[in-house]
């Protein structure tokens, strides 16, 4: 695992899903990118089954119904179907992504930092403080700057 995959590990465990098994970590350079990539791959789709435990969710976290009626208006649902299961997840699932953007900071800082620190210029991963991922490249890089 790479330091990436690490700090994503690290950062699941707020989660209710683990991020390294919904994104391309390779791919991820920035936030947004990396929201896309969980929003594409259903990571903050958060179902809610059995009428039972629908009620009970919807009691405990949106007794009036408005905000989980907004979502599901906003999602272009009629009426008809709309149930409490519906209701429960679409509110669940936006609980999800609240939750995710509350580490937008800690991420954006980690990804600026390991653009900048953790590559060779050849695109070895290296060690932070390290330059060159090995002497070869050191000598390699000082010829071509001499
Ligand atoms: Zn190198």
């Amino acid at each position: 695992m790479n330091k990436k995959e690490e700090f994503f590990e690290e950062l699941s465990k707020q989660l209710d899903f683990s991020i390294n098994e919904y994104v391309e970590v390779e791919d991820i350079e920035d936030y947004d990118e990396l929201y896309e990539q969980l929003e594409d791959q259903g990571a903050f789709e958060q179902e809610v089954i059995y009428y039972y435990n629908a009620i009970e969710y919807l009691k405990d976290n949106d007794a009036s119904l408005q905000e989980s009626m907004e979502l599901a208006d906003e999602y272009g649902y009629a009426p008809r179907d709309i149930n409490s299961e519906l209701l429960a997840s679409l509110l669940k699932s936006q609980k999800c992504r609240e939750e995710f953007s509350e580490l937008r900071s800690e991420i954006e800082s980690f990804l600026e930092d390991y653009k900048e620190e953790s590559f060779c210029y050849c695109g070895e991963e290296i060690e932070v403080g390290e330059e060159y991922c090995s002497k070869e490249c050191a000598r390699h890089c000082e010829k071509e700057i001499t």
